[in-house]
Formats: C-alpha cells, structure tokens, sequence
C-alpha cells in the first residue's frame, strides 16, 4: 500500500516543464521585431547623432476593471526587449517597505510589481512589454508598446473577469502571510495588495526565531480585523518547532505563548518543550483554529489524534506538500491521505506563506470556501473548517459532489456494495494536463486531455463497498510562462459512511506508528527538556497516541 500510494501520489509531478521551455523565446523573438520596428522609428527621428546619450518617453498606464466599471490596483509586470524588468516608484508598498513579489523556478526569476490604478514613469526609449493580472478570475491583460523620444505613451488596461466566484457563492482566502501590520496605515496597504490579487481574506501571522518576533501584529483574532471593499485583513500566529513542526492559530483573541520552542526559535531556553500539542491546546482553548503548516511535519500524526488539528496544509509553494521523515522518503501529500485513511474528517488546505518561500506572490495558492450569500470572514473561515473547499493555485475552477453532496460532506449509505453518483465540473483558462479522482489515496480515475478540452464536465456512477472518500485533482501549465510552474486544483474530500463505519486502512494507521515510534526515540535521547518531568509528561501524550493507532489498527478491516 505505501509503495502504491508513493507512485500514483508521484504521477502528479508530471514533467510540465520541458513542453514550456520550447516557448520560453516566444517573447526574445516577438520582442525582436519590436525592437528593429523601435530603432528604424528612432532612426527617422534622430538620423544624425554620433554618439549620444540614452533618450527617454513617458510611460502612463491607467488600469481598468471592466466588471466593476472601476480603476483598479493589479499585479504588474514590465520589461524591455532585452527582458530588463522595471517598476514605478509609485509601487505598492507595506509600511514604507518594498515587497519581495516574483516567480522563480531553476534559477530563472520573473519580477514583479504591485501597482495602483495609475502610474507614470520614465522610460528608456525603445519597445515593451506589459502583462498586468488580478487573481485567478480575471484574463490577464498583455501588451506591447514602444517609448519614443520625449513622447508620451499612455497604455490603457481592461481587465475582464471570466468568472465570478463570489456571485456563486465560493470567498478565496489565505490565512497564512507574514505582513508587518505595525506600521500606521500598513492594514489599507495591504488591502490594496489584497484587491490587486483579488484575495478577498488574508490573514497575517506573527512568528519568531532566534528570540525575535518577525511579522509583529498589533492585535489578534477579530479585533485585528480592517476591510476594504470587501477584501479582510486579519492577524494570527504561527507557532514553530523545527522538527515537531510548524501550527498556524487563526482567530486567536491574544498571542499564544511561547510562539516558538527549540534552540533555533528562542534564547532564554534551549528546551524543545512546551511540545506542539500543548500549545495548540493553549490556542484550542482561546477559542482558536489549528492548521498543521507545510504538510503536517513532525509532531502531526500525535496532535491529530489528541484533537487539536483543523487541518492540514497541502498545497504550498507552488508545489504539493512533502514531508521529510527523518530525512528518508520524500512524499507527495502523504500524511493528509494518511490522515483521512484513519477516519479523520479533516480538510486540506492551501497557503502561500507570503513571503517566506521560493515564489514570493501573495495569493500564490487560495482556498476557495463556500458560503452561500454569506459573503464574511467568519463563514470563510467555518466553511473552511468543514472541508467545504477547493484549493488552487492558478485559474481553474473546481466543483465536485458525490450523491448531491459537496465537499466536506458525508454520504451516508446503511449498507455495503451500492453506487454513489460522483459529478465533477472544471472550468479552467488553460486545457487540463491530467485529472485524477483518488478514493483513500489511491488513483481510481486518471485522465490526460489529449485534444485540449478547456472545460471538464463528468459524470459516473462508482461502486462502494466499505467506507472510503474521494478527492479529485487536476494540474494545467500557461505554456508561454514556465516560470509560473503547473497550476494545481484539488477538491477537499467527500466522504462515504458505509454503516456508520469511519475509513479505516491499516497500512496508514502502521505509517503513523512509525512516526510516533520516531518521535518517542527523539523524546527520549535527543530532545532538551528543562526538567525530568517535561520528558515525562511529553512521553505520556505520545504514548497516548500511540494507543489511539494501536486501537484504530485493531478495528481495520
Ligand atoms: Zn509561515
């Protein structure tokens, strides 16, 4: 079971980025043209000067929102013909501060810029290119233009959507971003940020290393909240162990302490304690909502079963979660399969973790959330509770229902060897590479777009014979620009009671085993305790989760 769900979890990793390479001088060769096309314009125009010093134009862009009927903030790329970026003094900053925003996949970066409705600048005279984008529901905007000589050249956005989410019900969100909200007016910078991305709700959060605080919020939970349009801000933590892992709090009312345990986080201690389960319990007790970041590492599988987990971090940094165990086998989203192979009813979740990894995009990946016509932070975030999401990254629209029932939802059927009616619809700016429908981690559907269908529309009726879920999955690639990587959409899972029976797989109950056997090893020889009764204590939850795999692995089927 472990070796099949290691291959058919890797077949998502399709090689997408040799098809895109090929297109990857498109742009050069284009610009080419433009570039001849500039000089003979400055050539009629200046055809006697030896040498001379670099002539400038004026550059005015004004960006449109054709759905709303109004100027807009946007994401903004601008480069020349020899591909030198440049960016407007009149950027969007944080605090004074300039963000990090760019793409970057095998050493190749993309930069870029976020931009309010209008800006102005100086240019060096020649031929442009400018690609201006809003979230996933809007056609990005591209075009080329030339700088002459001490012109000016106004260039006029329009952005269209293709689909309005919200009207149907579904709010995108990130709660996992590092934005310093302590400086006057940051909060309406960042919603400004946000209504370029089109991210309706972003939460903030606080951590520390090295004894320091980084991301500092200035309060908590709904206190923090500042709005803008409806787009929301919100201020959260996140609470990290280098090896025990890392928890997002959201809607805490104060700061949970400590933020961080071990050497790397803290100086006045070393001491690997409070261990993760203890803290959570602490945000669990405010009143707060646990996220096991990055894949669910470490100390994961215990805090699952003590119930202080909400969910599980599974599609981050462009990429499907890995989780290293002990530095051994590296797997694709394993530990949420595993998770939901022993009856939890726990949803995934997607989070960009501005700006801390490789692609530095804020609304890099969104959980879209249905909430009706409650169109609010708090509905996004129940919603998101319950599993009644999709996450994604790029423009592809999910919706996937078994029985009638959505996401997050349970099926229920009194007796074995039934059919359930499962229905999946796609729609997408880019044709689907490959779409896969999964029942308790393994592939049971897997379907490649050979003649590049945009849209997905499905419908079968599958068997059950025991209790099980089933997600469905899809990647596509903008194949003019590698350096965005694979877009990824993955339904959260609906579930199948079959007599009231939970899913139960042993070989995932046997994985997690494994991994608390691991962590009792590193409580007894490795980790810092302060006091004896810390390990002690420490050893006793472990333990007690351990029993809690040990019982589920008895009632396997
Ligand atoms: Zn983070």
């Amino acid at each position: 079971m472990k070796k099949m769900l290691l291959s058919l979890i890797g077949l998502i990793s399709i090689s997408l980025l040799v098809a895109a390479e090929q297109n990857k001088s498109a742009f050069a060769e284009q610009n080419k043209s433009s570039v001849s096309e500039a000089n003979q314009l400055a050539e009629s125009q200046e055809p006697n000067t030896t040498p001379e010093k670099p002539k400038f134009g004026k550059l005015v862009v004004d960006i449109f929102d054709t759905y709303t009927n109004k100027p807009t903030s946007a994401r903004v790329r601008l480069f020349n013909y020899n591909l030198t970026f440049h960016k407007p003094e009149c950027r969007l900053r944080i605090g004074g501060k300039d963000l990090d925003v760019y793409f970057k996949t095998d050493g190749k970066t993309e930069e870029l810029f976020y931009s309010p409705s209008h800006f102005e600048m100086e240019l060096p005279t020649g031929a442009y290119n400018l690609l201006v984008e809003k979230g996933f529901e809007y056609y990005p905007c591209d075009k080329d233009f030339h700088i002459l000589a001490d012109q000016t050249t106004p260039v006029k956005i329009e952005l269209v959507r293709w689909v309005d989410m919200a009207k149907e019900g579904w709010l995108s969100g990130d709660y996992h971003n590092h934005f310093d909200r302590t400086a006057p007016g940051s909060s309406a910078e960042i919603l400004e940020i946000l209504k370029a991305e089109d991210l309706k709700i972003a939460y903030s959060l606080v951590s520390q290393i090295g004894g320091q605080l980084r991301e500092v919020q200035p309060k908590f939970g709904k206190a923090s909240m500042d709005s803008n349009d409806s787009y929301y801000i919100i201020s959260g933590e996140e609470f990290t162990h280098d090896k025990l892992g890392h928890m997002a709090f959201i809607d805490i009312p104060k700061l949970i302490e400590p933020v961080g345990t071990g050497a790397r986080r803290r100086t006045d201690t070393k001491a690997d304690f409070p261990i993760n389960y203890l803290v959570a319990e602490k945000a669990k007790e405010a009143g707060g909502t646990v996220f096991a970041c990055h894949g669910g590492a470490g100390e994961f599988p215990v805090d699952l079963a003590l119930g202080v987990i909400d969910g599980i971090e599974v599609l981050q940094g462009s990429k499907w979660l890995r989780v290293s165990d002990s530095g051994k086998q590296l797997l694709l989203t394993p530990s949420w399969y595993h998770a939901l192979n022993c009856g939890f009813k726990l949803p995934g979740v997607a989070a960009s973790d501005y700006a801390y990894l490789t692609h530095k995009v804020v609304n890099l990946e969104s959980n879209y959330v249905y909430v009706g016509d409650k169109l609010t932070p708090e509905a996004w975030l129940d919603g998101l509770k319950k599993g009644r999401a999709f996450m994604v990254k790029g423009p592809m629209m999910l919706n996937f229902t078994v029985n009638g029932k959505m996401m997050g939802e349970t099926v229920k059927l009194d007796k074995p060897n039934q059919e359930v009616e499962l229905k999946i619809s796609l729609r997408e700016r880019f044709p689907f590479q490959q779409l896969q429908i999964i029942r308790n981690g393994m592939i049971i559907r897997d379907f490649s777009n050979k003649d590049r269908r945009s849209n997905f529309e499905y419908t079968e009726k599958i068997p059950v014979r025991r209790s099980c879920w089933f997600v469905v999955r899809a990647m596509s690639f903008d194949p003019s620009n590698p350096v965005r990587g694979p877009f990824f959409v993955h339904s959260n899972p609906i579930y199948i009671d079959v007599g009231g029976k939970p899913t139960l797989v042993a070989e995932s109950a046997i994985y997690w085993l494994d991994r608390i056997d691991e962590l009792i090893d590193w409580a007894n020889r490795d980790a810092i305790f302060d006091k004896p009764e810390d390990r002690k204590q420490t050893l006793e939850i472990y333990n007690k989760a351990k029993a809690f795999y040990e019982n589920l692995l008895t009632q396997c089927p």
